[in-house]
């Protein structure tokens, strides 16, 4: 199975993700991770992505595009992956699209996880973090026996910056923008799994697996 998985910041993406990777048998491919080995092993391609990075810049389609087609190509058709962090512009993803066509092969499924904007912000802002252990705590959902101390440690608790309302609301905001035309580009192509993302994760993972039974 090849496939994409979406959502915005405090979705459970990253959760979802590493289940069904492990329960599928996936190969993860992180575009990340491909930049950095690429750049380890002292290749072009992975220094000018490099240094993308750490200008604090998205890396460009060429070169982003360029990488995962060698991986892809090293793989084979056979191969089962999930794509993380990648495509992040319709660009890429039609790019994508037309590598696994010349493979003849194409993604099986995008998953979308919908979060209705507030209940992230309300799960992000609520979010605190042991100074000392780094253990993760919510005023509401998850609150400590003793508020602002760790229960593990007795550590004590903060409100990290990009936890803070202005923060997550300007990380939605860009996500939003980024994000909807790829979205409406795979709603197009038929291939978007809407998976209802107000629930609890075995809940939604329930309703990914029942998804996915239908596409495979
Ligand atoms: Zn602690």
């Amino acid at each position: 199975m090849k496939l994409l998985v979406m959502g915005p910041p405090g979705a459970g993406k990253g959760s979802q993700a590493r289940r069904l990777v492990k329960d599928y048998q996936l190969t993860n491919i992180s575009t990340g991770e491909m930049f950095r080995q690429s750049a380890n092993r002292g290749e072009e391609l992975g220094k000018k992505a490099m240094e993308f990075i750490n200008d604090g810049n998205l890396v460009s389609d060429e070169i982003t595009n360029e990488i995962v087609r060698r991986r892809l190509f090293e793989e084979g058709d056979n191969q089962d992956f999930l794509l993380d962090g990648y495509p992040r512009t319709v660009s890429q993803a039609k790019a994508l699209d037309n590598m696994l066509k010349e493979m003849n092969s194409r993604l099986d499924a995008v998953v979308n996880i919908v979060v209705d904007k507030d209940i992230i912000l309300e799960r992000m802002v609520g979010r605190r973090v042991c100074k000392n252990c780094g253990y993760t705590y919510h005023v509401r959902y998850q609150p400590p026996k003793t508020q602002g101390t760790c229960d593990q440690c007795g550590g004590e608790l903060y409100q990290r910056e990009d936890d803070k309302l202005d923060s997550v609301r300007n990380r939605l905001r860009i996500y939003e923008e980024k994000t909807k035309p790829i979205i409406d580009y795979y709603k197009g192509r038929g291939m978007l799994i809407n998976i209802n993302g107000m629930q609890s994760f075995d809940a939604v993972y329930r309703d990914i697996n029942k998804a996915l039974r239908d596409v495979t």
